[in-house]
């Protein structure tokens, strides 16, 4: 499967320590990421990620490209609803992308847990039928 990661500066931590709790999950998987995410992500757990431009350069206007072509699995975007800045990515487009397209997306770490072990689980197993 394909999975997007992006994480809004104040929650860049918190999705390396969810990539270290699930890596034994997320490693059977192919990783796409924002630059800065990406980077850090790969460098904290040695995850392969493939990394699209930085946010403020318009990686995730990239992600959203693959989400409209339904080439991505499930989107873990962790936003910062508190203080997010203007730089950084709006959630909005790739929601609304991933609703077209019936692609499971998570945007805080609790909906992330559910996504994550039902990967594992197989609930996901229809994707594959998806536009392959
Ligand atoms: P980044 O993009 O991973 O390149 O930082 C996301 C963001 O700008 O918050």
């Amino acid at each position: 499967m394909n999975i997007a990661l992006v994480a809004h500066d104040k929650k860049k931590e918190l999705m390396v320590d969810f990539c270290i709790a699930y890596k034994f999950i997320l490693q059977k998987h192919n990783l796409y990421a924002t630059g800065t995410t990406g980077t850090i992500i790969a460098e904290e757990t040695g995850l392969n990620v493939y990394k699209f431009f930085p946010g403020p350069l318009g990686g995730a206007q990239q992600i959203e490209g693959r989400v409209a072509c339904n080439e991505i699995d499930m989107v873990i975007f962790f936003r910062d609803p508190s203080t997010s800045q203007e730089y950084e990515p709006d959630v909005n487009p790739i929601l609304r992308l991933c609703d077209l397209n019936n692609i499971p997306i998570a945007t805080n770490i609790a909906t992330a847990e559910i996504l994550i072990k039902g990967l594992e689980r197989g609930d996901l197993g229809w994707r594959e039928l998806v536009n392959r």
